[in-house]
């Protein structure tokens, strides 16, 4: 017997699988990891395929070492699934199927853990006569004693009373009394936060209605469904009561959320209805958390598993349902290599393993909206809150006016005054800033110059030190959030010498401290990239905030959406306008996901709420939509921009992003592509008709990491996307001297050695 084995490395010339010799006695099943001899060493690999004969002369095929687990560490859907993505994505088998078990598996880096337990074996009349005949060992005397209270009892539990029992365990083993025995202990993450309902609530007429059409769907296996409710319409409960019944048919259900920042809430739901039945998974969990997660998961005694992106991966056998909550995040494609879009990962899943498919969220991406327009999903819609609780009122603040009449404050007077009125009356407060830090950069205020990072064509943002800090001394510092670069505020205005310079505008440390210096005593919570460091930031702070302890909670966009927090009567968004002006077609569609998401933590509860969009801009329409809370509207006016700019998703887009140290080598590498693409094209008159070529530009930023940019765009129409971008790709490649396939993103480097190219299909990010 053979098999084909894919090694556990990336590189171009082991791209295929190697064929080894299974030693009599082995059992190996594909998916299954194994141990093998490579060049002069080992490696770790993944069976592919197992066959009777070999293709070359088996006298020079060698062994499998041994297998890694006794089980197949992927699944055979996932196993397909792999091999899908790497053909979609044009790369190594390797390296998809490195999506399908956790990182520090592969290596043995992570290992299972053992604890020792000891037992009692011999009859009780016997021990306990044992026990009260042992005159020479008080130890062995002490171990029967608690052993004959509890057994099998951990052995670190007998170790904390009797000081060091080995001999004395020993002994006892010999006389056939006892037994010690090694077993796997589990590490559990504490991943949820309080404030789970165990309670089935009685469904409210939406939910039934909508629950009335999913039914059916999990019973077949089938159902490719776009969950629409308005925030508050509690599309949770839903999810809760689809799990439910694909728990009792026996089979498992994923949910993915769109950040590590709505794990902790969505686990306590699930926890307080399901018990350890959910499972956790995402990156931020210990190796050893991760791994014994996985394997719960593996073997089925978890079968709820909730996670971020990479858990639409989960190794659950028989899935019966996949959500995707708050669908229309930018969070679920990735941005390493492979890349792959979550949802489009969860479709594949659930068409392969007859299992339904909810994607939700209050403000649908325009994509799937569109989608469901053509039938391919159904669309469910939740037009009202529950129990006809009502949307928050929402009021557009000009924050121009401000600055005339005199108020340099980063709140209105309105905002100001409503934070004021919900602290009085003991109700919390939400602020959002849309980015952490940004605005916060220092400029003259004599001549206007800001200071930027010397690597990249961004301003540098200001972290104010916090109280501890700035009382050891430390300053404050000038940070760069795209290279980390870090340095001193400086004493004066590097351009002309002005001692007026200064931090300007709101990050999340200003609007905090702006609070704190308002309303002192008032208790505030920060939810940033600076405080959610560390395995349970997220669920600390979230938790201070549901328990009370802390009335006004401060972050960025992390608290935007999903959360639930009742006693929410005021959101406050400090700078609504700060994304609108993205260089990216989808700016407008995020501000107003965001806005809306937003403006929904506030009045989930028994009390209404009430919503303040401060803003610079509060004549552009995607505020005003926002503010009314009007998804239809919103969508109808981007879906008709959308087609006449040639827009997704009535186009597909590629971006070739070219980057070098220098500004020349970039324009002239931009330029000589674009040649070559022409040429492509002419060459290939069928996509000719079908491909819009954009020339060089500028990107959203210039440099970045020392490097200069230069981006082309291409767009293709719809329907025509995969064979003329693709093959357009294809040919590129072909007429560069020299190709590969290495790094991040789909990269081919062009002959230059000073100068990379990037091939984006479908980019994720336009900067
Ligand atoms: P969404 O995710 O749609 O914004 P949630 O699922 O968070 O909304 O639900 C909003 C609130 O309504 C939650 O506090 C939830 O407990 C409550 N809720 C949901 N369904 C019901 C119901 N059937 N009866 C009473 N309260 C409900
Ligand atoms: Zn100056
Ligand atoms: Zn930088």
């Amino acid at each position: 017997m053979y098999c084909q084995v894919i090694v556990d490395i990336v590189h171009e010339n082991v791209a295929q699988a190697f064929t080894y010799r299974i030693p009599d006695g082995m059992v190996l099943q594909r998916g299954q990891r194994v141990l093998v001899p490579f060049r002069s060493g080992t490696l770790e690999g993944i069976v592919l395929s197992l066959s009777d004969t070999a293709d070359f002369d088996p006298n020079r095929i060698r062994p499998v070492i041994r297998p890694l687990e006794d089980y197949p560490a992927i699944l055979p859907p996932l196993m397909e699934l792999a091999e899908e993505m790497a053909k979609e994505a044009h790369c190594p088998l390797a390296e998809t199927l490195r999506l399908m078990i956790p990182a520090q598996m592969r290596g043995g880096r992570v290992r299972v853990r053992e604890e020792e337990w000891a037992e009692i074996t011999a009859a009780q009349e016997d021990v306990r006569a044992a026990m009260e005949g042992e005159r020479r060992s008080a130890k062995r005397r002490e171990i029967l004693r608690m052993l004959l209270e509890k057994s099998p009892r951990r052995v670190s539990e007998i170790r904390d009373a009797v000081i060091d029992p080995r001999d004395a365990l020993k002994a006892l083993e010999k006389a056939g009394l006892i037994r010690v025995t090694r077993q796997e202990s589990l590490r559990t993450p504490d991943g949820g936060m309080g404030g789970g309902n165990a309670e089935w609530m009685p469904l409210t007429p939406e939910q039934q209605e909508v629950m009335e059409e999913i039914l059916p769907a999990l019973q077949k296996g089938t159902g490719r469904f776009l969950l629409y409710g308005v925030t508050g319409s509690g599309k949770t409960e839903v999810f809760l009561n689809a799990v439910r019944r694909v728990l009792d048919m026996g089979r498992s259900a994923v949910i993915l959320v769109p950040e590590i920042a709505l794990t902790p809430q969505m686990v306590s739901w699930f926890q307080a209805r399901f018990g350890a039945v959910a499972a956790v998974l995402h990156s931020r969990l210990s190796p050893g958390e991760r791994y014994d997660e996985w394997r719960r998961i593996r073997r089925g005694d978890a079968r709820v598993v909730i996670g971020a992106r990479s858990a639409v991966f989960a190794p659950v056998e028989d899935l019966g349902l996949v959500v995707v909550d708050e669908e229309h995040e930018s969070t679920y494609t990735s941005d390493h290599h492979p890349r792959y879009d979550a949802r489009e990962v969860a479709l594949s899943r659930c068409q392969r393993e007859r299992a339904t498919l909810i994607l939700a969220s209050a403000t649908p991406s325009i994509l799937s909206y569109a989608r469901a327009g053509r039938g391919d999903y159904m669309l469910l819609e939740m037009p009202v809150r529950v129990q006809d609780r009502p949307m928050p009122e929402v009021q557009l603040v000009d924050m121009r006016r401000e600055l005339e009449s005199g108020n340099r404050s980063v709140f209105s007077r309105e905002l100001a005054a409503a934070l004021d009125g919900c602290l009085r009356r003991g109700e919390q407060a939400m602020l959002m800033i849309n980015r952490r830090g940004y605005h916060s950069f220092v400029s003259c205020r004599a001549c206007g110059h800001v200071v930027k990072c010397p690597n990249c064509d961004v301003s540098l943002t200001c972290h104010v030190s916090t109280g501890q800090e700035a009382a050891r001394g430390e300053e404050s510092l000038l940070r760069c959030h795209y290279c980390g670069h870090t340095q001193e505020v400086p004493a004066r205005c590097p351009s002309c010498g002005s001692p007026y310079i200064r931090y300007f505008g709101a990050g999340t440390q200003k609007v905090e401290e702006e609070v704190r210096r308002l309303f002192p005593g008032t208790e505030t919570a920060r939810m940033d990239i600076d405080t959610t460091s560390g395995k349970d930031g997220h669920a600390r702070i979230l938790e201070r905030f549901r328990s009370g302890a802390a009335r006004v909670l401060i972050g960025t966009q992390m608290i935007a959406k999903g959360l639930d927090f009742p006693k929410v009567t005021l959101v406050g968004i400090v700078a609504a306008d700060l994304t609108l002006n993205l260089p990216d077609y989808r700016a407008r569609e995020r501000t107003f996901q965001l806005l809306t998401q937003a403006a929904g933590r506030a009045g989930r509860g028994r009390q209404p709420g009430r919503v303040i969009i401060q803003t610079y801009k509060p004549e552009d329409p995607v505020l005003s939509l926002a503010a009314k809370q009007d998804y239809r509207a919103f969508f109808e006016v981007e879906f008709r921009r959308r087609r006449q700019a040639l827009y997704p998703p009535f186009t597909a887009m590629m971006r070739l992003l070219i980057e070098s140290p220098g500004g020349e080598t970039a324009e002239r590498t931009a330029g000589e592509l674009e040649k070559q693409i022409r040429g492509v094209l002419e060459a290939n008159p069928a996509w000719k008709k079908k491909v819009l070529l954009f020339s060089s530009e500028l990107p959203g930023i210039r440099m970045l990491r020392g490097l200069e940019r230069r981006q082309i765009l291409i767009k293709a129409l719809v329907g025509a996307e995969t064979d003329a971008l693709r093959g357009l790709m294809a040919g590129m490649a072909e007429a560069s001297e020299k190709t590969e396939q290495a790094g991040k993103t789909e990269k081919r480097e062009t002959g230059r050695a000073d100068c990379r190219v990037t091939f984006e299909y479908n980019p994720t990010s336009m900067i």
